[in-house]
């Protein structure tokens, strides 16, 4: 399809650029430059938050690297089965540090979060044992692991795991008296949750209340038995405090969203008590050598790398969600969160009403992109999703969530989730493109 151009031919008109009015490539109307000035200035009282938790998680990771003497022999490849590979071990107690973990495993042999995740549960339950989600229905690609529905070849139900699941209250908050009497009455080997929203409306959850759910499953069954598992993929460095600092047992995510720092170019991590952590690398690898194998071949500078970026991104990223709130709200539009509300994670959802104004966000988004700018993204039938969905993700790494990404199934109540951006100025540009979409096609009431 023949796009327009989104690009002035002359930058600034022969002018030069001064910083007090800084002249833009792309052509934005000035009523939607007014609503986004009436926006930043909203959102830059959150800023200063974001700032001080980037500063407070930077140092916390650039202690774990100075504690263990990283250095540049870490970044050297190994092969074969990779035994006594430093950079990995390193990287792996410096992870660990960063998250107040006795222990990690952080691997570019995981292939995705749903992968990392899997290893975890199948890594811990056991024939007969039950889990428990508390969070409600978990995310999407997790259901298959679980053996929700369908054949359930290879699932947890499959090797004999019961699963049961306690909903949220209507406010999306964890249901403690329904938990704690499943607790008790089911006595389950895992107790699962969701820290992120993922792609539905509810709040995510703060370490806090992470924090809160650990002592009552405590309280209701004093064992060292029951693992509290918490899936933490896109919770990373939003708090100056990760779920095992609060009681929670293991943690894990993937490394192309927050902990990669959008430097990771696959992978995941695993993250807890060393226990635990032993028995996931048993499942990952095989029992007995668990995870003293591993080559990494050249991949381990990437991801320190990666993992020294991280907070400062996902600060570059909260800022972009915060501003996108803004914006949206500015533009007439119901946002979860609101730009002044806590967050949790780093997703922000804008309820566009229809169908056009999601395919007009997500195109415009993507115009805005880095790669693949050139590109419309147009909806289609996306496996395992019972409406089309259409995706904006112009990203250096395939699927990167980390990098500005946005998602919107074709369904009431035609929201779009957005996430990620690498840096706010560049994201801010394509959330930009996207309002202009929605002006150009006559979808905003108010500007
Ligand atoms: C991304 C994500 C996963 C894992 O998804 P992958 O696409 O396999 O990396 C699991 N849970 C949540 C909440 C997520 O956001």
């Amino acid at each position: 399809m023949k796009k327009e151009p989104v690009l002035d031919q002359c930058c600034g008109g022969g002018s030069i650029p001064t910083a007090s009015s800084p002249p833009s490539p792309f052509s934005f109307p000035p009523t939607l430059l007014a609503a986004s000035g009436r926006a930043l200035a909203r959102a830059l009282a959150r800023f200063s938050e974001i700032d001080a938790v980037t500063e407070y998680n930077q140092q916390k990771v650039l202690a774990a690297f100075i504690t263990h003497n990283v250095s540049e022999t870490h970044f050297a490849a190994s092969t074969g089965y990779g035994y006594g590979d430093r950079g990995r071990e390193t990287l792996e107690s410096v992870f660990a540090q960063c998250v107040g973990a006795q222990a990690a495993l952080v691997r570019h042999t995981f292939t995705c979060g749903t992968h990392t995740l899997a290893v975890a549960l199948f890594g811990i339950l056991r024939p007969g044992d039950t889990m428990l989600c508390v969070t409600g229905t978990p995310y999407d690609t997790i259901h298959s692991v679980i053996g929700l529905r369908g054949e359930g070849k290879g699932s947890l139900r499959d090797f004999g795991v019961t699963y049961h699941q306690t909903e949220l209250t209507p406010e999306g908050r964890l249901d403690l008296p329904a938990i704690r009497q499943a607790v008790r009455e089911l006595r389950p080997r895992v107790v699962y949750l969701q820290r992120s929203r993922g792609y539905t409306l509810r709040p995510s959850l703060s370490v806090e209340a992470i924090g809160e759910l650990a002592a009552l499953v405590r309280e209701a069954r004093k064992t060292q038995d029951i693992v509290l598992l918490v899936d933490n993929c896109y919770g990373e460095f939003v708090q100056t405090a990760e779920p095992c600092q609060c009681g929670a047992d293991l943690i894990a995510g993937s490394l192309i969203k927050n902990p990669g720092g959008g430097l990771a170019q696959n992978g995941g991590y695993i993250a807890g008590r060393k226990d635990l952590v032993e028995l996931c690398a048993y499942r990952l690898t095989a029992p007995g050598i668990g995870g003293e194998v591993g080559a990494t071949l050249g991949l381990n500078r990437s991801l320190f790398l990666g993992l020294f970026q991280a907070p400062h991104i996902v600060g570059e990223a909260l800022k972009t969600a915060v501003f996108t709130a803004a914006l949206c709200e500015e533009l007439g539009f119901e946002v979860a969160p609101g730009s002044l509300d806590p967050r949790y994670d780093i997703i922000q959802a804008v309820r566009l009403g229809s169908p056009e104004a999601l395919t007009a966000f997500c195109q415009g988004l993507q115009s805005g992109a880095p790669v693949d700018a050139f590109l419309t993204p147009e909806p289609w039938d996306m496996p395992g999703y019972d409406s089309q969905v259409i995706m904006a993700a112009g990203t250096f790494t395939m699927g990167a969530s980390i990098e500005l990404s946005a998602d919107a199934p074709l369904r009431e109540p035609y929201a779009v989730w957005l996430q990620g951006g690498l840096n706010f100025h560049s994201a801010k540009a394509a959330v930009l493109l996207a309002a202009k979409q929605l002006m150009d096609r006559g979808l905003l009431n108010n500007l």
